[in-house]
């Protein structure tokens, strides 16, 4: 029978292979070395080679334009070779009569748990690479148990955990896809994977680790599901799937270059949603015309403090640069609901998607806001950065906003700091209110940016995380439709744009009706951006209007 595992996190594709379990370094490390010298030469030896080997790594992807990506690879390198890792590990084998690897170990342990108290923000967020460091290490003093690189290919590989440079070597495509027991949407791993195109599971918890090796397995990185044997019907399903990406990939590449554009002309914007800044240069790759949605929360998940305007300013930065003057979209922090963060310290709240969320937090915490917004204003300095402002519910919300945003550019003007001071603020419709009331939103923002994933939620009373009610009550609802429709329709009497951001954009059977209802700009998934171009290639404008006309049942 089969047997579904939920991940915590994911890289979008499919892949459907058999298990292929990789564990590496899994030897006895118990016996004490008699001779300490003689360990610790090997120990230098070893950190040498391994700071050797992500070196190349770095190199390798600078050559190839990947400057980003290259520079966790650089931090690695540096922590390898630390002289206080070196000297920790030969004090714990002196003092302690443990064997070499114990002692790196515990040394590692020890450094976690140090890193995570520093005060520097960008070190801090590197205590969770500790582990890749060890990892390095131990590969170079033993080797590893099964090289990845002989892998059978088109398996899924299957371990506990990958570090950032064994998901790397994962791109050249030998295998299908990787399932990992442990991880997190915002671990580099996952964020390398997304970036590379690598389909990826990552956090399905223990279970993971009893797959039967040859196991056949269906990954499903969209979704975040791995079904472990899965019936005939799912499996051809699904290969159907497979066979129908690999066509569109053979078929879609010259459309990837192109602006999007109906059969009949029209031109439509295609841009895509990120949420790392390494995500922005696999975006351009796809073909997108702009960053629809940056969304902000990843820098702020996974740790014990919020960023702070500096690293948040070389965030910004990287994708307004990375993007070479097309439009960057950036809204301003939206957690709460399915995503929470200890340190903010937010009251339990029984309904949090209708509690202090969004841009209601940002208005309870006006602190974290100006630091925000400053380090916004300072990035859009290097290109065409736009702030979007998520959950609103009231005009006044975007009127106290743009206040806030004057106050920050006239922090920054006082303090001499470079900044923009002109830039558009958009507003996200993703509650009914804002949608009913799209009219007087309009007269307070330059752009609208409908997010139907939590429109849906809020119209159709069915909570988005819940696989059941969200399949029943679907996103191109009529009742959803109709209030893009009249999004639109105000919007247009205002002259202000209107994008669809939620998860609809990149659906092909909807997006050409989100077309015809008079949306502008479409922002998506990158892995969607294809087919999305394809279809639109494939549809006249009259026909989608036609379409949308008959679905909304009202007059347009
Ligand atoms: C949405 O709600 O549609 C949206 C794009 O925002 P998020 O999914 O981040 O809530
Ligand atoms: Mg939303």
């Amino acid at each position: 029978m089969a047997i579904y595992l939920r991940g915590a996190g994911s890289s979008p594709g499919v892949a459907l292979g058999r298990a292929v379990h990789y564990l590496p370094n899994s030897h006895a490390w118990h016996t004490v070395d008699a001779d300490i010298d003689a360990a610790m030469a090997r120990f230098t030896t070893a950190q040498a080679m391994a700071a050797s080997q992500l070196r190349t790594l770095a190199s390798l992807l600078r050559e190839e334009g990947r400057t980003e990506e290259a520079r966790i690879f650089d931090t690695h390198s540096l922590l390898v070779e630390d002289e206080t890792l070196t000297q920790d590990v030969e004090r714990r084998m002196r003092e302690g009569r443990i064997s070499l690897e114990q002692a790196l170990i515990t040394a590692i342990d020890a450094l976690r748990e140090t890193i995570s108290a520093i005060e520097d923000p960008y070190l801090r967020e590197r205590s969770s690479d500790i582990d890749s460091v060890r990892r390095a290490i131990l590969t170079a003093l033993h080797g590893e148990t099964r090289r990845i690189h002989d892998l059978p290919i088109g398996a899924i590989l299957v371990t506990n955990d990958l570090t950032p440079a064994e998901a790397v070597s994962l791109r050249e495509g030998r295998v299908a896809g990787f399932a990992t027991a442990e991880g997190g949407p915002t671990s580099h791993t996952t964020i390398l994977a997304r970036a590379f195109g690598i389909p990826a599971v990552v956090g399905l918890g223990a279970a993971t680790l009893a797959i039967p090796d040859g196991a056949p397995l269906v990954l499903d990185g969209y979704t975040g599901l791995l079904i472990v044997d899965p019936d005939a019907f799912e499996w051809s399903s699904y290969e159907r799937r497979v066979s129908g990406s690999i066509a569109a990939r053979i078929r879609q590449p010259p459309l990837r270059d192109q602006p999007g554009r109906m059969a009949s002309g029209e031109p439509v914007t295609i841009w895509a949603n990120i949420s790392h800044p390494l995500e922005a240069r696999s975006a351009l790759e796809q073909g997108a015309e702009g960053i629809g949605l940056f969304r902000t929360e990843f820098l702020f998940l996974g740790r014990n403090a919020p960023p702070d305007e500096n690293e948040q300013y070389e965030a910004y930065r990287t994708v307004v640069e990375t993007m070479e003057g097309r439009p960057v979209i950036i809204r301003t922090l939206d957690i709460g609901g399915d995503k929470r963060v200890d340190y903010l310290d937010l009251p339990h709240e029984l309904n949090p998607s209708l509690g202090i969320r969004g841009l209601r937090l940002s208005m309870r915490r006006p602190d974290l806001f100006q630091t925000q917004i400053r380090a916004m204003l300072r990035a859009a300095v290097h290109g065409d950065l736009r702030i979007l402002l998520p959950m609103v519910t009231t005009p006044d919300e975007v009127i106290w906003a743009r206040e806030q945003i004057r106050s920050a550019a006239g922090s920054l003007a006082q303090e001499g700091i470079p900044y923009r001071a002109d830039i558009p603020v958009g507003v996200m419709i993703e509650t009914p209110a804002a949608a009913l009331t799209a009219d007087l939103l309009a007269r307070e923002a330059a752009f609208f940016s409908i997010g139907t994933n939590d429109l849906a939620q809020y119209v159709l009373a069915a909570d988005r995380t819940s696989a059941d009610v969200s399949a029943r009550y679907p996103q191109n609802a009529t009742a959803v439709l109709r209030l893009i429709a009249q999004t639109v329709g105000a919007a247009v009497r205002a002259h202000v744009q209107v994008c669809v951001c939620g998860e609809i954009a990149g659906v092909p059977d909807v997006a050409p009706l989100l077309i015809g209802l008079g949306v502008g700009q479409l922002s998506m998934n990158p892995s969607s951006i294809a087919a999305i171009k394809e279809r639109l290639s494939e549809t006249v404008m009259t026909q989608a209007q036609a379409t949308a006309r008959s679905v909304v049942h009202i007059y347009l």
